[in-house]
């Protein structure tokens, strides 16, 4: 009858594994904003998770791996199909997210 409470799996759908560095925005790793513009590049493969804020620069990037960012925001799941060359931004948190040409 031992019921286990702190098992939650986390989703991970990505192709990439889970130790792929990725970019963030410190408002993102901080938690202050909500992920809302995402890309993935079509040079490196680099995916790209920032807040929708227009100010982003060196200052503000932060390198983490990519189950940090599903750890952060586990709805960022439904661009694992992203392919490259393609980015995604929404209005909201809940909002559906929107594709564009990189
Ligand atoms: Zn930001």
């Amino acid at each position: 009858m031992l019921k286990k409470l702190f098992t939650k799996k986390m989703s991970y759908k990505f192709n990439e594994p889970k130790s792929t560095a990725c970019i963030v925005c410190c408002h993102v790793l901080e938690q202050s904003s909500s992920i809302l513009y995402v890309t993935h590049d079509d040079d490196d493969g680099m995916w790209q998770f920032l807040c929708g804020e227009s100010n982003h620069n060196e200052e503000t990037a932060r390198i983490v791996s990519l189950e940090q960012v599903v750890e952060i925001d586990s709805s960022i799941n439904d661009l694992f199909e992203m392919p490259c060359g393609v980015g995604a931004e929404r209005d909201e948190m809940n909002s559906k997210w929107k594709p564009f040409k990189l």
